[in-house]
């Protein structure tokens, strides 16, 4: 990685020894320039020390007591280092003060800017894929999987590559998940879409599996939505399915439990853990909280109802997903069948 120094960083890590220490501190660029200095006097000019370093072999230039007495003033005692990334010098960094003293803290400084500089290309990286990426993905697309598959790459490799700090995990930690929610949230509900049942689910199973529980899904339409389109129009429609999403999501209360939008008006609802009886409980909850939630948009007062199609892994057993979806949506279109506003397993 190539590192350059900027105004900003540079200041940051000035004004930070400065006021912790009390010695007079500058950085150069890597043309010998000062381009951040704690009395703000002398940016923009030429430092003879920081040049150099920078066109010569030394690492690092003293001004002696002598030198400085010799100067009449106008140069201090001091030390200024090399700032170096990956064995390039990139600038300086100069202290003002007693050698002695000053030696360990401009070696830390240097070291300090390098850090900053490092988080700071990561936060830029992840910021500009993250731009990309929300220009990049629908998440209600169904056939978005490379995009996913990058962001998945992308993820597991910005968080094996940082270095967390104090000062910067919790931002880097946001940003990570606003990146799942691009990925893995339906923008209209806010809850999980289609991708992340693909996702999840399988893994859900083989752990229901593999402690020798059953894992339940609930797969809900609902019904004559079409009609709530055409009276109302297709915004009254959005709202109506986000009500729907909350009532639903309003009635799964256990941890591990999770709701997705699997496209239109057809919601996933998985169970790890529970029994089709507990499933049956929980679909009939939910379908009587649809059928008496009034929904109220400007003066339009909306009522809908739901079928519900529910099924349930056997314990211990590995059933593929697409299976798994296939049979829940055969109880759900044999709920439309006998009636609608109904559950069936
Ligand atoms: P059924 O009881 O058989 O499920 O009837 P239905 O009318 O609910 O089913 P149908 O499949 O005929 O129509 C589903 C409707 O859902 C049609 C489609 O325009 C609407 N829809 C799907 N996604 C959205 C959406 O994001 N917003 C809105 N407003 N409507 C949507
Ligand atoms: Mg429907
Ligand atoms: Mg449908």
């Amino acid at each position: 990685m190539v590192y350059k120094l900027n105004d900003f960083i540079a200041q940051k890590i000035v004004n930070f020894i400065h006021k912790k220490s009390g010695f007079e501190v500058i950085v150069c660029d890597n043309n010998g320039t000062i381009i951040a200095d704690s009395a703000q006097a002398r940016i923009g000019q030429q430092h003879k020390g920081s040049m150099k370093i920078l066109t010569t072999n030394c690492d690092s230039v003293a001004i002696t007591p002598l030198e400085a007495d010799a100067s009449g003033g106008r140069i201090k005692e001091g030390l200024n280092v090399a700032i170096e990334a990956d064995g390039v010098k990139i600038g300086t960094f100069g202290i003002a003060g007693k050698l002695e003293i000053i030696h360990p803290v401009a070696k830390i400084a240097a070291g300090m800017v390098i850090m900053m500089l490092s988080d700071e290309e990561l936060k830029d990286n992840i910021r500009s894929q993250l731009q990309a990426l929300s220009t990049s993905v629908d998440p209600d697309a169904s056939d978005q999987l490379s995009n996913r598959e990058i962001v998945i790459e992308l993820l597991k490799s910005t968080t094996d590559s940082i270095n967390f700090t104090n000062e910067n995990h919790a931002e880097i930690y946001q940003m990570i998940e606003s990146m799942n929610n691009l990925v893995f949230k339906d923008t209209l509900t806010g809850i999980y879409n289609r991708h992340y049942i693909y996702r999840k689910l399988p893994i859900d199973i083989i752990s229901a599996s593999l402690s020798e529980q059953s894992l339940s899904i609930i797969i809900s339409d609902i019904d004559f939505f079409k009609k709530v389109n055409d009276t109302y129009g297709h915004l009254v429609g959005d709202y109506t399915l986000k009500s729907f999403a909350d009532t639903l999501s309003g009635c799964i209360k256990r941890e591990g439990d999770w709701i997705s939008r699997y496209g239109g008006e057809e919601f996933l609802i998985c169970l790890p853990g529970a029994g089709v009886e507990k499933a049956i409980e929980i679909a009939e909850h939910m379908r009587r909280t649809a059928e008496n939630n009034v929904i109220l948009y400007g003066k339009n007062i909306i009522k809908i109802t739901a079928s519900f199609g529910v099924c349930s892994t056997k314990p211990a057993t590995n059933e593929s997903v697409v299976n798994l979806i296939a049979r829940a949506d055969n109880k759900l279109y044999k709920a439309k069948n006998k009636g609608r506003n109904r559950v069936e397993s």
